[in-house]
């Protein structure tokens, strides 16, 4: 498949974190697959990450339109702002 190197994930989110029950918000840190998040506010299981999971210190492909977010299909990545689709085998990094 030429080129292609495999994602990697970190072992644990950072980001900025807001509670749906009292509306405090908090940057928090919780391991990869994290949905609920404690709120140090109010105790509840009630807290979101506000953004997107970013890998924090790995290389990210970002695609012309600068958006760095992808569907993975089988034959490539589609970029979900443009709808470019990225053959595997033209990701370098
Ligand atoms: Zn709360
Ligand atoms: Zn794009």
């Amino acid at each position: 498949m030429g080129n292609v190197v495999p994602i990697r994930f970190t072992a644990t989110m950072l980001g900025v974190a807001r509670c749906h029950a009292c509306d405090h918000e908090w940057e928090a840190e919780a391991p990869v697959g994290t949905t609920d998040l404690e709120c140090p506010s109010c105790g509840r299981m009630y807290g979101l990450f506000e953004g997107t999971a970013v890998p924090e210190g790995q290389k990210v492909w970002t695609c012309n339109c600068e958006c760095d977010l992808f569907y993975v299909r089988v034959d490539g990545i589609q970029c979900r702002e443009c709808g470019i689709l990225t053959d595997y085998e033209d990701l370098t990094i």
